[in-house]
Formats: structure tokens, C-alpha cells, sequence
């Protein structure tokens, strides 16, 4: 005998959770609307952290305290989101020696804190397009354009690589406006931006965009020439003035606010930057 299956017409029993799926499914639609009507007015995502709290092992808390600065000036609540944040990034990405580098704890937290520090304005904090960061001793040959670098972003193979040299000067010397790990970062932002449709990536877009615009002015144009505040480097193309505004962004606001305080204010808005005393 066939085996009859009946469609039930109507199941009452159903009619309740399905009322409350649409409802919640409104719900949500409202909620995303609120979220992106909010982040294009007061140009900053309406949360940046979710109620989970991910820790490091008590040796890595230990070197992040004792080695960057950064993490000391910031207001308990951060702390812990700083904290979260790194453990995450630390579980994502493979961190990898070349030429004999082994990798060490304080590598691993330094680079951490260092990609974390960027990208800490920002809801979506762990760069799309980086998978692994290779840590040569020094500087390293390249391929690309048949030179030697002390850093270098490799979309295609979601890479960064670094000299541990010159990252280490990047972040020990904190006022020379070089920071290699903070350059390649913002090389990998910049691109996500690009391509990507989230808030924060609209959000750099926008003030990236506004930066251009600076730039054409004829007074902005004078003090950069003037000054010679910015390294020659920064005039490359414009994605060499984004990650060398960045690393002077964090090195020396106070100059740079005083010398380009629209340029500065953009940079700060583009990472939604508003920790310690930047
Ligand atoms: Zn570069």
C-alpha cells in the first residue's frame, strides 16, 4: 500500500511561532536600520563589543602590561575589550617565523596589540585579509619589486610580512613617526575598505575621501611644503599617505594635530579613534 502523506492546510499549533518569527524577523530589519541611520549620522558604530570577554594567559598579560603603553592608559571597561580583542586575533591568525625566527610570546602579544590598537575604533577589528603574518629577523628580501623591506602587505596570499628589527623600533621608539607594524596594517584596512560594504568600512571611505580633498587645497598644499612634516615616502600614492598618516597619527598627534588639525581630525574620525589621549 502507497504510504499517503497528508499536508496538514492548517496547523494552529504552528500559527504562534510563526507570528513570532516575522515579528522578530522585523525586528531585526528595524534594529539594521537604527544601526546604519545612526553610524552615518554620528559617524561611529552604535556598539563596538559583543558581551563576550576572551582573556590572554597570564605570561601574555604580563608582557602586554609591562610593553605597551598604550594598553596602560586605557579605562578598565577597554582593557578588558583590548584584552578580548587579542585573544581573538591571536586565535585567527598564524603567526609565522622565517630565517630561523622563533616565535616568541612577546611577539605574538606585540604584533596582537599592535594590529589590535588600530583597529580598536572599529567594530570589525580583525582584517579580513590577513590570515598570517610572517616575521623575518631583519630586512627580507622581496620578490615584488626585487628589493629589500622591512615590512610588506600581500593581499593575495592574506599576508603580512615583517622585519622584527624594525617592528621592534616601530614600537619601542615612540615618537620618530616609524612604525612598520602600524604601516602594513593600515595597507590591509585600507584595502578591506575598499571592498567591503560594513560601517566601518563606509566610515574610512568617507574621511579617506575627505583627506583627498585636503590635500587640493592650495593652504593645506603651502604648509605640507613648508613644513615637510609628513616623509617624502608619504607622496608614493595614496596608499603610502594613508599608513604613513597613520603612523604619525599615533607617534606624534600632538604635532600633527597642531600642523594639520583637519587632516588629523579626519584620521581620528576614519578609525574612530577616541582612547587615551588622541
Ligand atoms: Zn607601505
Amino acid at each position: 500500500m502507497p504510504i499517503f502523506l497528508q499536508s496538514e492546510a492548517y496547523a494552529p499549533w504552528l500559527a504562534p511561532y510563526a507570528y513570532g518569527i516575522v515579528l522578530m524577523g522585523i525586528a531585526f530589519f528595524l534594529f539594521r536600520v537604527f544601526e546604519n541611520w545612526f553610524a552615518s549620522n554620528f559617524d561611529r558604530p552604535l556598539f563596538r563589543h559583543y558581551f563576550v570577554y576572551r582573556k590572554l594567559s597570564p605570561s601574555q598579560l604580563k608582557i602586554l602590561q609591562n610593553e605597551f603603553v598604550f594598553y596602560r592608559m586605557l579605562s578598565e571597561k577597554n582593557k578588558k575589550q583590548f584584552v578580548h580583542r587579542m585573544a581573538q586575533f591571536l586565535s585567527e591568525k598564524k603567526i609565522i617565523g622565517r630565517e630561523e625566527v622563533i616565535i616568541t610570546e612577546k611577539m605574538k602579544v606585540l604584533v596582537a596589540a599592535i594590529a589590535c590598537m588600530l583597529s580598536f575604533g572599529r567594530r570589525n577589528y580583525t582584517y579580513n585579509l590577513v590570515d598570517f603574518i610572517l616575521i623575518y629577523p631583519d630586512e627580507f628580501y622581496s620578490a615584488i619589486n626585487d628589493a629589500y623591506h622591512k615590512g610588506e602587505f600581500n593581499p593575495r596570499e592574506k599576508v603580512i610580512v615583517l622585519s622584527w628589527k624594525d617592528f621592534e623600533k616601530g614600537y619601542k621608539i615612540e615618537n620618530d613617526n616609524l612604525n612598520i607594524g602600524i604601516h602594513e596594517f593600515t595597507h590591509a584596512m585600507q584595502l578591506e575598505a575598499k571592498q567591503a560594504r560594513d560601517l566601518d568600512s563606509a566610515r574610512f571611505s568617507k574621511h579617506f575621501q575627505a583627506i583627498l580633498k585636503q590635500l587640493m587645497r592650495q593652504d593645506v598644499k603651502d604648509q605640507l611644503d613648508k613644513t615637510r612634516y609628513f616623509r617624502e615616502y608619504a607622496f608614493t600614492n595614496q596608499y603610502e599617505f594613508m599608513a604613513v598618516l597613520t603612523e604619525y597619527f599615533f607617534e606624534s598627534p600632538e604635532d600633527f594635530k597642531r600642523i594639520f588639525p583637519k587632516i588629523y581630525e579626519h584620521t581620528k574620525k576614519l578609525l574612530n579613534f577616541n582612547f587615551a589621549d588622541y
